[in-house]
């Protein structure tokens, strides 16, 4: 049997590998699928495809887990809900059952017959990319919640000068009388 996890992965962390291990106990082969595969530089966003496909296939290599998850398809949004399945279909392999907790997501699969499982939550108040991603903007420790080969890239490519980078305005923010100036 044949499961489909489909995340960001923006980053990669602890509660994705731990899922992965849970659902290999369900499945034989588990695909990963990276949604918003085009979107990167943004705050909700800030890596490329090529860079979450590098940093989960590290994690899974040095889990010994690569051999059941072989496949880690980078998948763009469509902006269509009605067909996006199909969408998601054409580029994976045939699989049985999607592990997703997004209930948009989980709605589109059963309206076209296909099994979805909702995997449970490790820590999710920590083990959560928005978390991360702001503990990187305020320089709070961030690299003890994702795997060291995460952090690893993420200094690699400068990923924390990027995030903070991003998460700047150059909109001048008017002040009110009164106001107290920041
Ligand atoms: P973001 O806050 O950016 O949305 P996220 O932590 O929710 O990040 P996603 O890439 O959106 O990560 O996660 C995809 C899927 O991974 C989720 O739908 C969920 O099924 C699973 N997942 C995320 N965090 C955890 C966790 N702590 N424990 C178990 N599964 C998780
Ligand atoms: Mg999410």
């Amino acid at each position: 049997m044949r499961g489909l996890l489909i995340g960001r992965y923006q980053p990669f962390h602890k509660g994705h590998l731990e899922v992965i291990k849970k659902i290999l106990g369900e499945v034989d082969e588990l695909i990963v699928g990276i949604g918003s595969a085009q979107i990167s530089h943004t705050m909700e966003n800030p890596f490329t495809a090529g860079e979450r496909m590098t940093m989960i296939s590290s994690v899974l290599n040095t889990n010994g887990l690569a051999g059941r998850c072989s496949y880690i398809i980078p998948i763009n949004d469509v902006w269509n809900n009605a067909i996006w399945v199909r969408h998601v279909r054409s580029l994976t392999p045939r699989f049985d059952v999607v592990y997703t907790g997004n209930p948009l997501a989980k709605r589109l699969f059963i309206e076209e017959g296909i099994a979805v499982r909702t995997p449970v939550m490790f820590d999710r108040f920590r083990y959560s990319g928005t978390e991360i991603r702001r503990r990187i903007v305020q320089g709070a420790d961030w690299e003890s919640l994702v795997p060291e080969e995460v952090v690893r890239i993420v200094e690699e490519i400068g990923g924390v000068e990027r995030i903070r980078d991003i998460s700047k305005s150059d909109k001048i923010t008017f002040l009110e009388p009164g106001d107290v100036s920041p």
